[in-house]
């Protein structure tokens, strides 16, 4: 029988008393590894009651304390990195070297956060009236959560946690159903990490446990991440019972090729991009847009980098691209790959029905890519998340700025060009909160906010460094005047 992951509640590993569990599979192999409860309202409010309680102490431990415990999370992180990347890779379907390149990414998160005695520092002015002072401080909102999705397990919880608890709040997690085994082995070292009861805790779940949070008086932020439509729902309802909320949606991220471009570059950078996470990455390049002369070297070489790319399983050396997550995520994939051909693409390389030797039992699309996809059809509006690559051409930058401009979603838009004009155009008008110049998965660094625009996200302030800091804080200004004939006294 296959091991039902535990919720993390007021320091104590507990089986959850849910009814229904949900399997977790090796994407590689189709295995079941594990199960996942569906842990019901009564455990979430248990959850929450343990952390109001520890919020009273935690806010008080000094934040020169408090981030000792994150120090020590880092350093458990760089010990474990190997057993936490192979443990991705087992529950999700990337590759080894990939899992470990996103939990250098996480841990980057949880470095930046050490800095909050000075990130999380107020202002003040003197004299604002004569002997009159006046202060901002930041203080903590009180029990936080945050419900993550599929394709980062160790990377997305820790954009949020180490800056909730650095800055003095309790934090709870309800990672994706879908790999859980990640959030069990962090939370073992967060364990380790000595937070104190109830400071961080782990509730596992769906959809209903979601929303037991969203509707919970005692949760005072939420920050989601995931697909567009459950973004929304998750702002909506946050926002409707008075909460704090930032929420990552989804995406579909257009990549202008110049005719300037270095070909052999731009090629090999969007190949990675398209086609690394087997396309499950949020930042994922989904439509390249060829102007003028670019198209043919440029249509020409992906088709081959896409082709030759060597897919298998994420643990075995030299795979260049995993599975896909579920069944019904391959079979998604695949059904638009044929809806695209009915919409009038080229399928150029065709990635459906495949499988790598010995692991026909597991869910695989291989690296697929569309041609002449006509920028109003279904496809080349829809969020694929899987290995797929639509191909547009036009003829001007000014046709290609407003192709990307169409698009619902605002992750990230790239351009490949050595034209600083063009460069400085295009980041100057592209509408994305991520632009890349020459780089394919423009991902900020952990000490730079994550700034989706558009249906990409919902809410003001962002994940990571300063915005992490404000978000998870509230201001307090306070006015003070102490006259000075009263220090006689003394
Ligand atoms: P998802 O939206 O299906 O699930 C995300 C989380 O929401 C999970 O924890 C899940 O349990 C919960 N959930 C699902 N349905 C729900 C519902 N009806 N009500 C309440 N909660 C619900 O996303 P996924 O498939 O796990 O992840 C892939 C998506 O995440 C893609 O769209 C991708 O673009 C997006 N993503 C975005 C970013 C970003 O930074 N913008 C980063 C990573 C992934």
């Amino acid at each position: 029988m296959s091991e039902r992951v535990l919720n993390y509640i007021g320091g104590a590993w507990r089986t959850s008393q849910a009814g229904e569990t949900l399997p977790v599979h090796n994407p590689a192999t189709g295995q079941v590894i594990a199960e996942t409860p569906l842990s019901p309202a009564q455990e979430v409010d248990e959850a929450v009651r343990q952390g109001q309680e520890a919020f009273q102490g935690w806010r008080r431990v000094p934040v020169t304390e408090r981030v000792q415990h994150l120090f020590a999370l880092k350093n458990l992180l760089e010990e474990h990195l190997e057993l936490l990347a192979r443990t991705i890779t087992e529950e999700c379907g990337k590759t080894y070297e990939e899992s470990v390149g996103e939990m250098r990414r996480g841990i980057e998160n949880v470095e930046v956060a050490c800095g909050a005695p000075s990130l999380m520092q107020g202002w003040n002015n003197e004299d604002i009236a004569r002997g009159i002072d006046e202060h901002m401080i930041r203080q903590p909102l009180g029990v936080v959560a945050a419900i993550t999705p599929f394709n980062f397990p160790g990377m997305i919880p820790l954009w949020f946690l180490p800056y909730a608890v650095a800055t003095g709040n309790c934090f709870i997690l309800k990672p994706s159903e879908k790999v859980p085994r990640t959030a069990q082995l962090l939370f073992r070292l967060l364990e380790e990490a000595g937070f104190p009861p109830g400071v961080v805790q782990l509730v596992n779940g769906a959809a209903d446990t979601v929303n037991a949070l969203l509707d919970h008086p005692g949760v005072k932020a939420v920050s989601f991440v995931g697909s567009t439509p459950v973004a929304r729902h998750v702002y909506q309802r946050a926002t409707a019972h008075g909460k704090r909320a930032q929420c990552q949606g989804g995406a579909k991220n257009p990549v202008v090729i110049m005719p300037d471009a270095d070909m052999e570059m731009a090629t090999r950078i969007m190949a990675d991009s398209a086609f690394g996470c087997a396309g499950q990455r949020c930042l994922a390049a989904s439509v390249a847009i060829t102007v003028g002369e670019a198209r043919h070297p440029f249509t020409e070489a992906i088709a081959d980098a896409a082709a030759s790319r060597r897919v298998g399983y994420g643990l075995e050396p030299g795979v260049q691209m995993g599975a896909i997550i579920t069944r019904q995520s391959e079979e998604r994939i695949e059904g638009l790959i044929g809806q695209a051909e009915q919409e009038g693409a080229t399928v150029l390389v065709d990635g459906r029905d495949k499988a790598p030797p010995g692991y026909e039992e597991g869910f695989w699309t291989f690296p697929t890519v569309l041609d002449n996809v006509d920028p109003r059809s279904v496809v080349a509006r829809t969020e694929i998340f899987g290995p797929v690559l639509s191909l547009m051409h036009v003829e001007t930058i000014e046709e290609a700025i407003q192709r990307v401009n169409q698009r619902e979603y605002g992750n990230m838009a790239c351009i490949f060009t050595s034209s600083g004009a063009a460069a400085r155009r295009f980041r100057y008008e592209a509408e994305a909160g991520n632009i890349g110049i020459n780089i394919g998965v423009a991902a900020p660094m952990a000490f730079f906010p994550f700034s989706g625009w558009k249906a990409s996200f919902f809410g003001d302030l962002h994940a990571q460094d300063h915005h992490g800091i404000e978000f998870y804080t509230q201001t307090k200004v306070v006015v003070e005047r102490w006259p000075r004939e009263w220090s006689r006294k003394f």
